[in-house]
């Protein structure tokens, strides 16, 4: 057989299939390990395992697990964490909702170790955004906020295409803006910020603070009596009831979240805001006024538009892998 004969049925080199690239994203929280698999940017598989509360070890040896148990190897895995990062030395600067002690711990380097694959680390937060921002809500623009209203409030920024990165990894910390320089104290030490506003343990605070429980029909029921512990979601749905207290718990929260965006939209050239995490689901009761307070500073602006994220809890796996994949592939 010459050089150019080839066997029959086989492919020359050039016309054969690349290898799928196939990436893990996992989103470590305080209570679960949620995992995405992505295969040649598509997502594949989904799943989450209970977060060990013993320490850092067994987190890292959790998320080398869940990549064993996985059927087809992965080229490498994007890690999220609710906490900075320094991404130079690629290791944890302070964690305070993780069990063990992540100040200034290596964890791409110790979990390259445990799982003999290549590591790549960033923030929840800026997780979510990269999710967003490649192939969710903000995909068809340049430049973005991205909010997560959970426990508290992450964020990160998208200029031009790029998701910003500093040195010390706090690019975006939209939750410790402050809203209201006479407001609350904040658990970092500032006053007003706008995650005493906007996160779903400030939202629930307030009406457990006022005299709201006594005095709400429709909170005294939905907390059978004050027997079940008030959640966001039950403020959602006394809102939706009309029940005073808890529009204005979100009225609030929503003017907040108006005013911090408009702040950014103001200072960068923004497209959209993007606004996850777990109050995604009471979308209804705030993006209205978000976006009308961003539209009163249009002129000054252009239009900035507010979206609901297009993720829900996975957003922070699928950008951890997404980010994995644009900085872990060589070729
Ligand atoms: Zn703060």
């Amino acid at each position: 057989m010459s050089a150019t004969e080839r066997p029959e049925g086989a492919l020359p080199v050039a016309e054969q299939p690349l290898p799928t690239s196939r990436y893990l994203g996992v989103d470590i929280g305080g209570t679960s390990i949620k995992w995405s698999v992505l295969a040649d940017g598509v997502l594949e598989d989904t799943g989450s395992v209970p977060t060990p509360r013993i320490d850092h070890t067994a987190v890292l040896q959790a998320v080398a697990q869940i990549a064993a148990n996985l059927p087809n190897p992965v080229a490498g895995i994007g890690v999220a964490v609710p906490g900075l990062v320094d991404p130079v030395r690629r290791s944890s600067v302070f964690i305070p909702n993780l069990p063990g002690d992540w100040s200034d711990l290596a964890v791409a380097e110790q979990l390259e170790a445990i799982a003999g694959t290549p590591v790549a680390l960033l923030n929840d937060a800026r997780a979510f955004a990269w999710a967003e921002h490649t192939s969710g809500a903000a995909r068809d623009v340049a430049s973005a906020v991205f909010l997560t209203l959970g426990t508290g409030v992450g964020g990160a920024i998208a200029l031009n295409g790029q998701i910003l990165v500093g040195a010390l990894d706090s690019v975006g910390e939209m939750g410790h803006v402050p809203v209201d320089p006479r407001g609350e104290l904040c658990a970092c030490g500032g006053r007003g910020c706008l995650e005493t506003f906007a996160s779903g343990s400030a939202i629930v605070g307030r009406l457990s603070r006022t005299h709201a429980m006594a005095q709400s029909p429709t909170l005294v029921e939905l907390t059978r009596q004050g027997t079940e512990p008030l959640t966001a979601k039950l403020i959602a749905e006394a809102a939706r009831a009309g029940d005073p207290w808890a529009i204005d718990a979100f009225d609030r929260a929503a003017d907040a979240l108006g005013q911090a965006a408009s702040m950014i939209g103001l200072l960068l050239q923004l497209d959209a805001v993007v606004i996850g995490g777990g109050l995604k689901r009471a979308a209804d009761l705030y993006l209205p006024r978000v976006q009308a307070a961003l539209d009163a500073r249009i002129s000054l602006t252009g239009p900035i538009e507010v979206r609901s994220a297009h993720y829900g809890t996975e957003a922070g796996s699928i950008g951890a892998a997404t980010f994995a994949r644009a900085r872990l592939t060589t070729s």
